[in-house]
C-alpha cells in the first residue's frame, strides 16, 4: 500500500490546510485489496489539520466518483463519493508499537502524517454497505441468471405455481 508522508511541523495553532490528488494511490489500493473500481472522476481531498495536545485534528472532504460492480446485477454503478473527513490521530497511538493503528510518526522534532494510509481508511468509510447501479435495480434472477432489469423471464412465476400445484398436492407436468 502507498504511503504518503506529509511533515506536521510548525503548524499555526488555528491549523493548516493540505490537499492530495495523486490518483496512483487509489489504483494501487484497489488493485492490492482485489476491488474491482476504476476512476470516475477523480478523487480529491482537502483538509485542515489543526494540532492539539495529544494529537492532530483532521478535518475536511474526499470528494470523488468511481466506477464499480453493481453489487445486485453486476453492471457498472457510479458511486458518489462525497465524504467528510472527520478524524483524530493521537500522538498516544503513535508512540505504542502495538494496539492501535496509527497514521502517525515522529520525526525528530514533531510528526509526519501518512495521507495516503489515513485517506485511503477514509475511503472505506465513505463506502456503502451496498453499491447500486440504480436504487431501484432489480438484480439478476437467481435461477437463469437474467438480468432482469433488461429481460424478464419467467422463473419466478413459475417456482410460485409449482408451489402452489404441490401445496394441492399436485406436481407441474
Ligand atoms: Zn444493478
Ligand atoms: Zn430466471
Amino acid at each position: 500500500m502507498t504511503e504518503h508522508w506529509i511533515a506536521l511541523t510548525d503548524l499555526p495553532a488555528t491549523g493548516r490546510e493540505f490537499s492530495f490528488a495523486d490518483q496512483s494511490m487509489w489504483q494501487e489500493g484497489w488493485r492490492s485489496f482485489g476491488m474491482e473500481m476504476v476512476l470516475h472522476r477523480p478523487l480529491e481531498a482537502t483538509f485542515t489539520v489543526t494540532p492539539h495536545r495529544d494529537g492532530f485534528l483532521i478535518r475536511g472532504t474526499l470528494c470523488g466518483a468511481v466506477r464499480t460492480p453493481c453489487h445486485r446485477c453486476a453492471e457498472d454503478a457510479i458511486l458518489i463519493v462525497e465524504h467528510t473527513i472527520e478524524e483524530f490521530e493521537a500522538v498516544a497511538d503513535a508512540l505504542e508499537n502495538e494496539g492501535e493503528i496509527s497514521h502517525l510518526r515522529p520525526l525528530d522534532r514533531g510528526f509526519a502524517l501518512d495521507v495516503a494510509g489515513m485517506l485511503w481508511e477514509q475511503f472505506i468509510l465513505a463506502l456503502p454497505a451496498k453499491i447500486l447501479c440504480t436504487e431501484s435495480c432489480q438484480g439478476l434472477c437467481p435461477i437463469c441468471g437474467a438480468n432482469k432489469n433488461i429481460e424478464s423471464c419467467s422463473c419466478q412465476a413459475e417456482t410460485q405455481l409449482s408451489q402452489a400445484l404441490r401445496s394441492r398436492g399436485l406436481s407441474t407436468p
